[in-house]
Order: C-alpha cells, then sequence, then structure tokens
C-alpha cells in the first residue's frame, strides 16, 4: 500500500483548506456589515471581528490536526473556546497527491512553526479596497519559510457575477508555487509596489533612489508579492518597520518557491524559528528577478536607518 504522505504535506493541504474556511468567514462578516473595529497601537493598526474570527478559526483547528506544531498568529487571542462552526478540518486531496521533497520527508511536527496573518491589508478592508486582502498561513522549518498558502477572498470580485470570487495559492520549496498564472514584469521597466497606507519620508526617499517608472501604492504584504509574482511589479519595497514574521513567512515561501527572492532593506534573510523577534524591522525587498539590481541601489544612509 501507499505510504502515508509526509506531514510537511498534511499541513499544507490543511492550511489550503483552513485558508479558504478563513476567506467564507472574511466575506461573511463584511456582508453582516458590523465590522467590529478595534484600534491597536493606533488608527493605522486595525483589528476587525474578521482579524478575530479567523485567528481563532485558523489556529484552532490547525492545533486540533497538529498539536505539537507551534502555531504563531497576529491577533493576541485565546483559542481554548472557540465555536465547533469555526474548525476546518478538511484538506486539499490535490496537494496530498504531490511528493515530498526528499528533505523534507523527515520533519516532526515539534519541528514546525507557522505563522498566522488571518487578515492582512486590514486597513484596506475596511476602507473596501477588498482586493487587497489575504490571509496568510507560512510555515517554517529550521528557521526558513518553506510552505506557504495566501487566500484572496475577494479575487474577481469587480470582474462580474459569473466570475469564481476569492482564490487560493500555495507552494511549497521544490514543488513550485500553484493557484495563479507565474508572469514576469515587463522587462527594462522598473515598477515599485509598496505601502499605501504606512508611507514615511524614509519609505518615500528609498524609492525615489530607485528612479521607478511607476509606483503602485496598495494594501498588504501578500498582496504585493502576489504584484510580483502576476508580473504586475518589478519589486516590493519598503523601508521602514511594521512589516512581521506572519506578514512575510507566507509570501516568502511562494516567492522563493518560483525563484524569487525576499530579504530586508539591507539584504539580510528573515528567520522564522519560533523565538524570533516579531517584527522586521529593518523593512522588505522582494522580487521575482533581479534582485541585486534593487539591492545594489539602496541608499547607505537609508539601510543605516533602518536597524534589524
Ligand atoms: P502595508 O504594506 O502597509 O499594507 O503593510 C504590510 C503589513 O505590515 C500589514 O500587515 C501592515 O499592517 C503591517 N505594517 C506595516 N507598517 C506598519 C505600521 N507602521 N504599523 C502597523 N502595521 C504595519
Ligand atoms: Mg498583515
Ligand atoms: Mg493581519
Amino acid at each position: 500500500s501507499m505510504a502515508s504522505p509526509a506531514l510537511l504535506m498534511r499541513v499544507v493541504a490543511s492550511a489550503y483548506s483552513v485558508a479558504e474556511k478563513a476567506a467564507t468567514i472574511v466575506r461573511n462578516v463584511m456582508s453582516a456589515g458590523d465590522l467590529g473595529i478595534v484600534e491597536k497601537a493606533g488608527p493605522n493598526d486595525l483589528q476587525t471581528k474578521a482579524d478575530r474570527l479567523v485567528q481563532m478559526s485558523i489556529c484552532a483547528s490547525l492545533a486540533r490536526k497538529f498539536p505539537k506544531v507551534t502555531i504563531i498568529g497576529e491577533e493576541e487571542l485565546s483559542t481554548d473556546d472557540v465555536t465547533e462552526e469555526l474548525i476546518e478540518d478538511g484538506h486539499c486531496e490535490e496537494i496530498l497527491k504531490k511528493p515530498c521533497p526528499a528533505q523534507y520527508t523527515g520533519i516532526k511536527e515539534e519541528e514546525l512553526v507557522i505563522w498566522v496573518d488571518p487578515l492582512d491589508g486590514t486597513k484596506e478592508y475596511t476602507e473596501g479596497l477588498l482586493d487587497h486582502v489575504t490571509v496568510l498561513i507560512g510555515i517554517a522549518y529550521g528557521g526558513k519559510a518553506i510552505a506557504g498558502v495566501i487566500n484572496q477572498p475577494y479575487y474577481n470580485y469587480e470582474a462580474g457575477a459569473n466570475a469564481v470570487l476569492g482564490r487560493t495559492i500555495w507552494g511549497v520549496l521544490g514543488i513550485g508555487a500553484f493557484g495563479f498564472q507565474l508572469t514576469e514584469a515587463p522587462a527594462g521597466k522598473h515598477i515599485v509596489v509598496t505601502t499605501r497606507s504606512h508611507s514615511n519620508a524614509l519609505v518615500n526617499e528609498c524609492i525615489s533612489a530607485l528612479n521607478p517608472d511607476t509606483v503602485i501604492r496598495v494594501g498588504g504584504a501578500g498582496n504585493k508579492i502576489i504584484q510580483l509574482i502576476e508580473g504586475k511589479a518589478s519589486a516590493y519595497v519598503f523601508a521602514s518597520p511594521g512589516c512581521k514574521k506572519w506578514d512575510t513567512c507566507a509570501p516568502e515561501a511562494i516567492l522563493h518557491a518560483v525563484g524569487g527572492k525576499i530579504t530586508d532593506i539591507r539584504g539580510n534573510s528573515f528567520q522564522y524559528n519560533k523565538e524570533v523577534k516579531h517584527m522586521n524591522s529593518a523593512g522588505v525587498l522582494a522580487t521575482l528577478r533581479n534582485y541585486d539590481y534593487y539591492a545594489s541601489r539602496i541608499p547607505n544612509n537609508v539601510k543605516q536607518s533602518l536597524v534589524p
């Protein structure tokens, strides 16, 4: 008989279904109309009822199936009394059919860390920029982001009633990434994508120094990585603290699975072991191709202003 699938593939297959349930919650909270907005650090750091319910749904669902895995979610909420209706126990069969890369077949539950951003792009969600929103489930092993799921609950929401609403992108290092059409940005053009709601003087100074042809300002770390892998932008540049490990883990795994690169603004790779500091204090620089072109043009004073 067939050997049972490797733990990593079972976790990714479950995360896929858990992220689809999360997307349904995100859409249901919006259509019910009461977002229950709470300010965390301030007016640019919000939490809604959707952030809270999805955090509980993802963390409780994955913890029930994989009790020894470390799960770190953005929202500080107890999952002790989560209602059954928030639990997802399904998985994606297609993912289980893929062979696990040899270097990951022996991974044990205790060795995995799952970084969860239940709703990335909350500010934009509250402002009706719905396709900026993503649900991020990143899976780390040995301090590295090795697999990830990005669900975009409102993909196609302006494409008309016949279009399928929402999509799930997933990827594993050594297997690739699926659920979208990998596309390179136009050759010879420098299209920078950056924050829409967390700009400051350093963020803008850094972008100006790159002499971009176009600057796209959109919300969400997940959304900006989607812009890179679908050829809408050539570099994601954010010279500021603010982005956290749960923002970058799933996007990093998917970007790296298709040959891209993400680091902080100084070129250091991110670590995802459970003890690591949550804040990506030295910002973000990511590309699908031509990473060195952008890295070599980040001004030294910008690098020195950001301490990892
Ligand atoms: P953005 O590109 O502004 O949408 O940011 C990407 C992710 O980092 C989102 O989850 C933001 O909430 C988070 N983030 C970035 N900058 C800040 C900040 N100054 N304060 C709080 N969260 C931030
Ligand atoms: Mg986020
Ligand atoms: Mg969030």
